[in-house]
């Protein structure tokens, strides 16, 4: 029995690594799709602030536009007024939309070039988020390779467990499962020069005396199971 448990153990702590394994690359992906997911998220909001950066110049412009049609139309009517009051008031109109229109104009010019450096910035995002995106597909990819090739892996080494496992006492197969589910991968350790090679704390020696009797036992101290080596 004492060499099932040992063999057994041993592939558990195979299939352990093989799982570890895939974990790095899940954790990997993980860490890449938070980066992912922050980059797509600022790139966003930059595509909402540039479609609101549009729709602002379309507006400036649609306004000068009109002012400048205005400014046409009285420019022409401005000949034909008869008293000197109307003339006055009329010029007063035209100059003052003169001036607002100049500084209009380099409103629209100020914000064409925000407009166009904004997108700059936005396209250097938009790559970020594609090379990200390019290593995430790779990295999932990677991931459900590797998946695929520990799961027959895995299932092999769960059937020659399987082996070993029915040739073990029940009791000492529960509290080996319980060992290694709540505190230790290697439930199982050697005594060498009278201590335990799990928590190397000496074992009493009439513990040792009567372990030469039982294949197994439990160490007092960190509760792994126990077995004497016999030199061969
Ligand atoms: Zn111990």
């Amino acid at each position: 029995m004492k060499e099932s448990l040992i063999a057994m153990m041993k592939v558990d702590q195979e299939i352990d690594e093989i799982k570890n394994n895939v974990g790095e690359y899940e954790q990997k992906y993980r860490e890449i799709k938070t980066t992912y997911d922050l980059k797509t998220k600022e790139l966003t909001d930059l595509k909402n602030q540039h479609e609101a950066m549009i729709s602002e110049y379309a507006l400036m412009k649609e306004k000068f536009d009109l002012e400048e049609t205005r400014l046409t139309k009285s420019r022409a009517r401005i000949n034909e007024i008869k008293t000197n009051f109307e003339f006055q008031a009329m010029k007063r109109e035209i100059e003052s939309t003169e001036r607002s229109n100049a500084e209009l104009k380099v409103q629209i010019e100020q914000m064409s070039t925000e407009k166009d450096q904004f997108l700059e910035q936005l396209k250097a995002v938009q790559e970020e988020v594609d090379s990200v995106q390019k290593n995430l597909e790779a990295t999932k990819k990677m991931m459900d390779e590797k998946n695929g090739e520990i799961e027959s892996v895995v299932k092999q080494k769960e059937t020659e467990r399987k082996k070993y496992e029915s040739k073990i006492d029940a009791d000492i197969l529960s509290t080996y499962k319980l060992i290694r589910s709540r505190k230790f991968a290697d439930a199982l350790v050697a005594i060498e020069d009278g201590t335990c090679q799990g928590c190397h704390m000496n074992i009493p020696p009439q513990m040792a005396v009567k372990s030469l009797q039982s294949e197994v036992f439990q160490c007092p101290h960190c509760q792994r199971l126990l077995y004497t080596k016999v030199d061969d």
